[in-house]
């Protein structure tokens, strides 16, 4: 997978995350796939070979957790 750079995060976050209930960037969250909490807009995207963009944990490519296995910290 290659790492896309986004310019502007606030906005790509807007258009791209998959659920309701959108976080800040400043938001804490807990990856389960590395547990370790993690900042929102640390994320990082990265493309798979058939063109996906996955929202990533900050810790990737060591990580492999996207969006969808970060948890509120409550
Ligand atoms: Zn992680």
């Amino acid at each position: 997978m290659k790492e896309i750079i986004i310019k502007d995060k606030r906005k790509y976050l807007t258009r791209n995350y998959p659920f309701e209930d959108l976080p800040k960037l400043t938001d804490k969250k807990l990856c389960i796939h590395c547990n370790e909490i993690i900042t929102v807009g640390d994320y990082k995207v990265y493309q798979t070979e058939d063109g996906e963009k996955l929202i990533c944990c900050p810790n990737a490519p060591e990580c492999d957790g996207t969006v969808i296995d970060w948890f509120r910290l409550d």
